[in-house]
């Protein structure tokens, strides 16, 4: 028999203009960074985003994250607090810029940082004598993090968040859209995103001073004059004008994406939730998820293994949910705020299939695995 078709956790989606917006970088020859693609794909986000944002399409999320740093102007020895459970660009950049990341666990209603933990950990810095710099909270899968709650604890301390919204463009919480509510928002077009631009990011700030400095120093930081003159040291991290076209047309279908990773979802919810075994993460009140990529929840490691390998053997990728920063060899020696949440969903929890170009049958044969492993 035949292998059955390779079915993807996450795989790029084109929506049909893209290669007309980068034909037209050709025509132009404007095959540069900069350029009326990347002018216009910051456009198209920010009035997507709306909330007055101004946008900087950079070379990657990870570049966006160290710029906002940056801009907070976090430096050597200083300390940032960083959700635990994400994935490790959330934090590596900390690290860029000698600065400690401080790790704080979740809570289990929505996977992001614990509101309560998050309290701990500030007043338990402050006491040992710094205060954090910065606060990486992240919307992780798609999921809002407890925006109400952070913000709150956030003002009390007078600490900037930086919002990792990598994960969770199109998502959106009581109404307002991810990337909004940070004081610093980052966004990622990764090939395995919502959209992507092959590899991308994005930084947005509330004001044009704070985007034009994040431009200037992901130019190169150079002064104004006629030579090569610099008084700062300066990133090579703007994006293609090229990239910025695929940006463009990824766009215009980012709703329908949304529609499509959110069916995904709903179908694994109607097909699996039945099964007692399995839990889902469920939106509250007010929360709408990207679902940028579905997981469930089983009873124990050994389950969700045997259902990952099942898959596996049946050429279908699944993967465990991210594994705690904390609990990451590079980081065994960064203080950290935890209660055993993330570790839990960790060994669990089991990313499915979730591309918007998965077809039914693909939902179908991910699904069926799924319950001759259990039922
Ligand atoms: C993908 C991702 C990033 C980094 O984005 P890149 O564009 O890949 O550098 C940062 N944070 C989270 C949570 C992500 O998933």
């Amino acid at each position: 028999m035949p292998e059955q078709s390779k079915i993807w956790l996450s795989s790029p989606h084109m929506g049909g203009e893209e290669q007309k917006f980068v034909k037209e970088a050709f025509d132009t020859n404007w095959i540069a960074p900069l350029g009326p693609n990347v002018t216009l794909f910051e456009e198209a986000i920010s009035n997507y985003i709306k909330d007055d944002v101004y946008v900087a399409a950079l070379s990657s999320g990870t570049g966006a994250i160290h710029l906002a740093l940056e801009l907070l102007g976090v430096t050597a020895g200083d300390e940032v607090i960083c959700q635990s459970f994400t994935f490790s660009a959330s934090a590596n950049p900390i690290m860029y810029l000698g600065a400690s990341p401080i790790f704080v666990d979740s809570e289990s209603e929505t996977w992001n940082i614990s509101p309560v933990l998050l309290r701990k950990a500030i007043v338990d810095r402050i006491a040992s004598g710094k205060k954090p710099k910065a606060i990486v909270a992240v919307h992780l899968y798609g999921m809002p993090y407890k925006i109400s709650e952070v913000r709150t604890i956030a003002t009390e301390f007078n600490i900037p968040i930086i919002e990792d919204s990598a994960e969770a463009l199109g998502s959106t919480y009581k109404g307002g859209k991810c990337g909004s509510f940070g004081d610093i928002g980052i966004l990622s077009f990764n090939g395995n995103k919502i959209i992507t631009t092959s590899g991308g990011g994005a930084l947005l700030t509330k004001d044009k001073n704070s985007k034009d400095k994040a431009v200037f120093l992901a130019t190169q930081a150079r002064d104004e004059a006629p030579h090569y003159q610099h008084s700062n040291v300066g990133y090579n991290y703007r994006m293609s004008n090229v990239l910025a076209g695929i940006g463009r047309g990824q766009m215009l279908v980012l709703d329908e994406r949304v529609a499509a990773r959110r069916a995904n979802y709903q179908f694994y919810y109607d097909n699996l939730s039945t099964i007692s075994e399995l839990e889902f993460l469920i939106e509250p009140e007010g929360y709408f998820s990207n679902r940028w990529l579905s997981c469930i929840l089983t009873p124990s490691y050994e389950v969700r293994e045997k259902i990952r390998l099942s898959l596996e053997k049946e050429n279908i990728e699944s993967r465990p949910l991210w594994k705690p920063m904390h609990l990451q060899p590079i980081f065994s020696d960064k203080p950290s705020y935890v209660d055993g949440t993330s570790e839990d969903l960790f060994l669990r929890g089991l990313c499915l299939p979730s591309g918007s170009n998965l077809e039914q049958k693909d939902l179908e044969r991910v699904v069926n695995i799924i319950k001759s492993q259990l039922l």
